[in-house]
C-alpha cells in the first residue's frame, strides 16, 4: 500500500527534526498526514486528530485555510520571488514590515526579514553586536539567556538555548553566549534575594562587565521550555535592569507573537517595551516560511548612518510570496478578532484544567495565557514530589490522548520534569475546546 511504501521511503531517505533517529528508522512515521482541515488533522488510514498544539504553536488560524492559499498563489504568479539585496524591493514586503510596524509596541519600527526563528535569534544577536560596534564598544558581544528558554538550533541560538540536549548537541560553540543557570522562577547563583529573580541576571552581568555584554534574550512567556509564565514585575525588572547596564533586551516572540497568548505580542501583557523582536512562526501561521527581527528607532538610525555593506541577509529575506501570507495573515486575526477569540477561549481552558487540577492530585501548577497552557504533573503535587525518572507521566499521557484521537505535546528534559502542553488554533470553537478537555480528562484517568 502507498502507507508502506511511504513508511519505507521515510525510513532510508529522510532524517526527521527533534526525533529518536534509532527508533524513527526502526518503526517509520508514526502519522502520515494525508489531509487538514480547521483544527484537524487527518492521517493515512483515515483517522482523525485534533492538533491540540497547532502543530509547533505556529498553524494558528487551523488548516485548509483558503485566503492565506490565495494569498500565496497571487503573489506567486505575480512575482513569486524577488530579491530584497542591493536595494531591490517589492510591495507585499515593505507594506507587511510597515503593518508589523503598526503593531509593535513603542518605537519598533524597522524589520530585518529572515525565514524562521533560529535565523531571527542569530540575526538579533548580530545586529545589537554590530551595534555596539558602530557605538564604538569592541568588546560588547556576550548574549545573556536563560535555563528552560529555547531559541532555535543555528549555531548561536543553539547555545542561547537553555535546555542541554540542544544547547550540547554536536559540541558547536558560540563563546559569546552565557546561558544563565536562571529560570523565570529559580535561580542557582547569584543573588536569590530578588523576588522576581531578576538579580541572577544582574549576578552576571556584574562578573562578566557591562561592557562585555550586547544582549539579555527572554520569550515573554518560554515555551518549549515547558510553558512558563514569568512571575508579575519581572520582564520589566529585566527592562530595568538592561538600561541601568546599557544591554539591549531582546524579546523572542516566535511563539507569543500575532495572538497566541490572547494579545498581539507577549510583551503586552507587561507593557515592555524590547530593543528587538525576533517573530516568526505565528506570523504566517505557518503556511509557508517567514521571519523577522523588529528594532527600535534608535538601533535603526544607528546602522542608516553607517556607510559600508550590512553584510548579512538570507536569500529568502523578504521573500514576496511569504510576505503576502504574512499580511493576509494578519489581517483575517484583524478581521475576525481572532486575538480577542484566543484571549476568551483561553479563560475556558484555564477554567477546564483548574478542574482537572482538583479532579487529579496528580495534576497542578496549570498556567494558562490566551491559548498557550501548560501543567505538571507530580507523584504528589502537595508536597511537591516528583515522578521517579522511570515513570514516564508526561510521555503517557500525551499517548494517551493520541490514542483518543488528541495531539498534544510532553516535556520531560530533566529529571522529575514531566509537563505537558495545550495550544489549540484560535479558530477552535468552544465544544472542540471542551473537547479537548474531556480527551485531557480521560486521559489523566487512564
Ligand atoms: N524561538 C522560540 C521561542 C521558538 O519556540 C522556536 C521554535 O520552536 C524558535 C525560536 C526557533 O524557530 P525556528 O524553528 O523557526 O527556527
Amino acid at each position: 500500500s502507498l502507507a508502506i511504501e511511504l513508511s519505507s521511503l521515510d525510513r532510508r531517505h529522510l532524517l526527521h527534526p527533534s526525533t529518536n533517529p534509532k527508533l524513527q528508522a526502526e518503526t517509520g512515521p508514526k502519522l502520515i498526514f494525508t489531509g487538514a482541515e480547521g483544527i484537524y488533522l487527518h492521517d493515512m488510514s483515515g483517522q482523525k486528530y485534533i492538533d491540540g498544539v497547532s502543530m509547533l504553536w505556529n498553524v494558528n488560524l487551523g488548516h485548509g485555510n483558503k485566503e492565506l492559499a490565495k494569498a500565496a498563489y497571487d503573489q506567486m504568479v505575480n512575482v513569486a520571488y524577488a530579491s530584497s539585496f542591493y536595494g531591490y524591493a517589492n510591495e507585499p514586503t515593505v507594506r507587511l514590515a510597515e503593518k508589523i510596524a503598526s503593531l509593535t509596541p513603542g518605537d519598533l519600527n524597522t524589520v530585518f526579514f529572515t525565514s524562521g526563528g533560529s535565523e531571527s535569534n542569530d540575526t538579533a544577536f548580530k545586529l545589537s553586536r554590530f551595534y555596539w560596534q558602530l557605538q564604538g564598544y569592541t568588546e560588547k558581544r556576550t548574549i545573556i539567556s536563560l535555563k528552560r528558554g529555547y531559541h532555535g538550533v543555528t549555531v548561536s541560538a543553539q547555545r542561547a538555548t537553555g535546555i542541554e540536549v540542544y544547547r550540547e548537541f554536536s559540541g558547536s560553540t558560540d563563546p559569546d553566549i552565557v546561558n544563565a543557570k536562571a529560570h523565570l522562577t529559580e535561580c542557582e547563583l547569584g543573588d536569590r534575594s530578588h523576588p522576581e529573580y531578576e538579580g541572577c541576571i544582574r549576578s552576571i552581568i556584574e562578573k562578566l562587565g557591562k561592557d562585555k555584554i550586547a544582549a539579555v534574550i527572554v520569550e515573554p512567556i518560554q515555551g518549549a521550555g515547558g510553558v512558563h509564565i514569568p512571575p508579575e514585575g519581572y520582564l520589566q525588572a529585566v527592562r530595568k535592569l538592561c538600561d541601568e547596564f546599557n544591554i539591549h533586551l531582546i524579546a523572542d516572540e516566535v511563539i507569543c507573537g500575532f495572538g497566541r497568548t490572547g494579545k498581539m505580542f507577549g510583551v503586552d501583557h507587561w507593557d515592555v517595551v524590547p530593543d528587538f523582536m525576533s517573530i516568526a512562526k505565528g506570523i504566517t501561521s505557518g503556511y509557508i516560511q517567514l521571519g523577522g527581527v523588529v528594532m527600535r528607532e534608535k538601533i535603526r538610525d544607528a546602522f542608516t548612518s553607517y556607510d559600508g555593506m550590512l553584510a548579512h541577509g538570507f536569500t529568502y529575506s523578504g521573500h514576496p510570496a511569504a510576505c503576502a501570507v504574512g499580511l493576509k495573515n494578519i489581517e483575517i486575526l484583524e478581521r475576525d478578532g481572532l486575538i480577542e477569540k484566543a484571549r476568551k477561549l483561553g479563560e475556558q481552558l484555564e477554567k477546564g484544567l483548574l478542574y482537572l487540577e482538583d479532579k487529579y492530585e496528580f495534576v497542578s501548577g496549570s498556567r494558562v495565557k490566551g491559548l498557550l497552557a501548560g501543567f505538571d504533573l507530580m507523584k504528589d503535587s502537595d508536597k511537591n514530589i516528583p515522578f521517579e525518572e522511570s515513570v514516564k507521566a508526561s510521555v503517557s499521557v500525551v499517548d494517551e490522548a493520541y490514542q483518543r484521537g488528541l495531539l498534544i505535546r510532553p516535556f520531560d528534559f530533566e529529571p522529575g520534569m514531566n509537563i505537558v502542553a495545550i495550544a489549540p488554533p484560535f479558530i477552535t470553537a468552544d465544544n472542540e475546546l471542551e473537547r479537548i478537555i474531556n480527551i485531557v480528562d480521560d486521559s489523566l484517568a487512564a
